[in-house]
């Protein structure tokens, strides 16, 4: 059956999104320092909200990337593989690369992107922010080096996660009952 807004409760509200960001970005900065550039890549389209935010209140220089893949199609639930991707990136060699992603779920789409960046783009180190943990669904041995909130199993929308492509403008985090 067909969602719609109406039926969307509020999980996270927007003040305390922020205030949990800022503090995310606080470690962030502590753990890196402020001299060094870091490269923050952006998995489209779920992390844009997440990654602007959080980029506000990083005080290190930002080079900013972006990809976009997904697993999910229009399903709540991941696909368990890999359906569409887009992976232009530069050769990062010698360079500190955090990966920024909304959620963290089976852990699919995260090693894919991280072996891929390794591989690949011969950056110095990579890690990972992400502003939702998923710990019960994990299926890959993959931890974030930083993580805003933990979400149990629900299939939560908004703030930059989608329902079948829509209510990623929404400024809090809410899920369908
Ligand atoms: P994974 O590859 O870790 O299984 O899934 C990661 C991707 O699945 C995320 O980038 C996101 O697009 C999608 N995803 C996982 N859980 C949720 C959820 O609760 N809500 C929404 N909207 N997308 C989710």
């Amino acid at each position: 059956m067909e969602k719609n807004i109406q039926d969307l409760k509020v999980l996270i509200d927007s003040k305390k999104l922020s205030e949990r960001i800022k503090e995310l970005a606080q470690e962030i900065n502590k753990s890196y320092g402020t001299e060094r550039p870091l490269t923050l890549v952006c998995v489209l389209r779920g992390a844009v909200m997440f990654y602007t935010e959080l980029a506000k209140h990083l005080k290190m220089p930002i080079k900013m990337e972006f990809v976009s893949l997904s697993s999910y199609g229009n399903s709540e639930k991941s696909s368990g593989k890999i359906k569409s991707f887009n992976l232009h990136l530069p050769n990062l060699k010698g360079e500190n690369v955090l990966v920024v992603e909304d959620i963290i779920d089976t852990g699919l789409t995260l090693d894919f992107l991280i072996k891929f960046i390794e591989m690949n783009c011969c950056a110095d180190d990579v890690k990972l922010a992400v502003l939702f943990d998923k710990k019960c669904a994990r299926k890959y041995d993959i931890t974030p080096d930083f993580s805003a909130f933990d979400v149990d199993d629900k299939f939560i929308v908004g703030f930059g996660l989608d329902y079948c492509e829509l209510y990623r403008n929404l400024d809090y985090i809410g899920y369908f009952e």
